[in-house]
């Protein structure tokens, strides 16, 4: 058995009575047939909780180990400083997590990241990350305007559009040349509707190729500020999609290690109840009922929770409340996990598959309970060197609020059909899916709100209107930052660990005074 991210960390497991077993669980806490949320990773308190080597005072504090997190918290340690990584789950990664059930390893968000992750994995991680960075080929698409197969770059997309799609080349050519020039700091009145009515007028499968599996991968609208689509566009266009060779396991193995070699204090099953405000500037935080004494906290919860319950309206002024009532939160997901019996194998159908009934791209139907759309990722063993294991986990996106009136066996059966539904899908494209199948289960909004603590189970953090609240919290609060998804272009793990070293710097530069 493989160890998990957290038992090769130093320290301090604040709630050992959850022992390896949970530890190693990870993300979604049922067995087969038993719902994530109906068991959930809890403390344990009693004799087999050991004592944690929290200290009572750090420099900075970091609350939450999602991609964010975890990055700040190393930049921090390496830069010689004293800090806690607090997270309140059983286990380091945030949404950037895996868990195991029998023989099977899920990955929950390891479906693939633009090309920038090698470097910044690199850069702030260490050359060993940098080298399991694999491209992903095979990206295939499946609904009703067209079914195509691509590596998701420039060269292949122009290919297409030109080819199948019979767009003129210089079309082609002047949207790549707009988007590769967007910039944050850009105008960003233009919305990416309007962007594709400026160069793709009408032809709403040109639309589709081009903006579904970005909505996939940060649930964006064709509404929001065209910058927020074509910068991560423009990220995946460079060279395609990647992925981490080993899987979420092994890249959270090791950033672990890297953590204790930094001196940074890992602590799990620890959550962050309140952020200490004396005179305007951090004093402390209270976690698991304990008084920390720091000068910095930076908080990679959810931007909106950071602010409202763990801070406190009363240390912001009113202008900047009024910015935070306009953050909206991002839309939640739902995944269904299918593990196949040791011995079968999966024909190669592609390692992301794009797929839907919808007539057309519609943000809206893409999170309709009435799932239209799905995304598979197939899992072959090549990326997990030595394992002979397929899995598939298929992602949709989902609102909270479609999964948040039921009881628990509504839930529950709402969760099977989920899973139903996803294996007839699926057995379009591996036909007699079921008599491979031995391992099914379902994540829901709600299994993404418990593990993560975002509001409706926020897959992507807030909206980009929750860039700048995000970007200027220290302004309110001196030594108070926030790092994480937002803003659609720090999110994924690529903007969050990028982001996680901008608010490091940030909070660095604040301890230094
Ligand atoms: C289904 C799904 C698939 C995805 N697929 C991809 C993909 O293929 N490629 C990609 O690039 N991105 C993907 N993403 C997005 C990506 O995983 C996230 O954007 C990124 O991992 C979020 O990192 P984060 O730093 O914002 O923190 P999060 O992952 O949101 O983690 C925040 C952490 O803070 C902790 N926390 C919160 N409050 C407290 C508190 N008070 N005390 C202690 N701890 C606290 C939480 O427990 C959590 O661990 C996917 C997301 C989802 C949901």
């Amino acid at each position: 058995m493989r160890h998990s991210a957290f038992a090769s960390a130093r320290v301090v497991v604040g709630l050992c009575g959850l022992g390896r077993r949970a530890r190693l669980l990870g993300f979604a806490s049922g067995g087969a047939g038993v719902s994530p949320v109906s068991r959930p990773v809890r403390a344990v308190p009693g004799p087999r909780r050991v004592q944690s080597l929290m200290q009572d005072r750090y420099d900075a504090v970091v609350v939450g180990s999602g991609l964010a997190g975890l990055t700040a918290a190393n930049r921090l340690g390496r830069s010689g400083l004293r800090v806690l990584l607090a997270e309140q789950h059983s286990q380091l990664g945030g949404l950037a997590t895996y868990f195991r059930r029998r023989h099977h390893l899920f990955d929950v968000a390891l479906h693939g990241f633009p090309v920038g992750m090698q470097k910044s994995l690199r850069k702030y991680w260490g050359q060993a990350f940098a080298d399991r960075v694999v491209q992903v080929r095979r990206i295939v698409f499946d609904n009703p305007q067209f079914h195509v197969e691509t590596t998701f770059d420039t060269a292949d997309f122009t290919r297409l559009l030109v080819e199948h799609f019979r767009v003129p080349r210089e079309q082609v050519d002047a949207f790549f040349a707009c988007v590769k020039a967007m910039n944050y700091y850009d105008d960003q009145r233009e919305t990416t509707r309007e962007l594709f009515e400026r160069f793709f007028p009408g032809r709403l499968d040109v639309w589709r190729l081009l903006m579904e599996p970005i909505t996939y991968a940060n649930g964006s609208t064709l509404d929001e500020p065209a910058i927020s689509y074509g910068i991560v566009f423009g990220n995946f266009m460079s060279k395609g999609v990647y992925t981490f060779l080993g899987g979420t396991d092994t890249m959270l193995d090791m950033m672990a290690a890297e953590l204790r070699a930094g001196g940074v204090d890992c602590e799990t099953g620890c959550r962050v109840e309140k952020v200490l405000v004396e005179q305007g500037r951090v004093a402390g935080v209270v976690a698991n009922g304990r008084r920390i004494a720091c000068r910095a906290v930076v908080s990679n919860g959810n931007l909106l929770s950071t602010i409202h319950e763990l801070v406190g309206y009363e240390h912001f002024n009113a202008d900047f409340l009024a910015t935070v009532r306009q953050v909206r939160l991002s839309n939640s997901s739902c995944q269904v996990y299918i593990g196949i019996r040791p011995g079968e194998r999966l024909p190669e159908i592609g390692d992301l598959l794009f797929t839907s009934t919808h007539p057309v791209f519609d943000s809206d139907a893409l999170c309709a309970p009435k799932v239209s759309s799905r995304t598979y990722s197939v899992y072959y063993p090549a990326i997990r060197p030595g394992s002979d294991q397929y899995t598939v986990v298929a992602s949709m996106n989902a609102r909270h609020q479609d999964w948040d009136g039921f009881d628990r066996a509504q839930y529950r059966a709402a969760k099977d059909r989920l899973i139903e539904d996803t294996l007839d899908a699926l057995d379009r494209y591996v036909p007699g899916v079921r008599r491979i199948v031995d391992y099914t289960e379902a994540a829901t909004p709600r299994t993404f709100a418990r593990y993560t603590l975002h509001p409706g189970g926020a897959s992507f953090g807030t909206k980009f209107e929750g860039l700048r609240p995000s970007m200027t919290l220290s302004g309110q609060v001196g030594g108070l930052f926030h790092t994480g998804s937002v803003g659609i272009i720090m999110s994924g793990w690529l903007g969050t660990v990028n982001y996680g070293v901008m608010v490091a710097n940030e909070a660095e530069k604040y301890l230094a005074h």
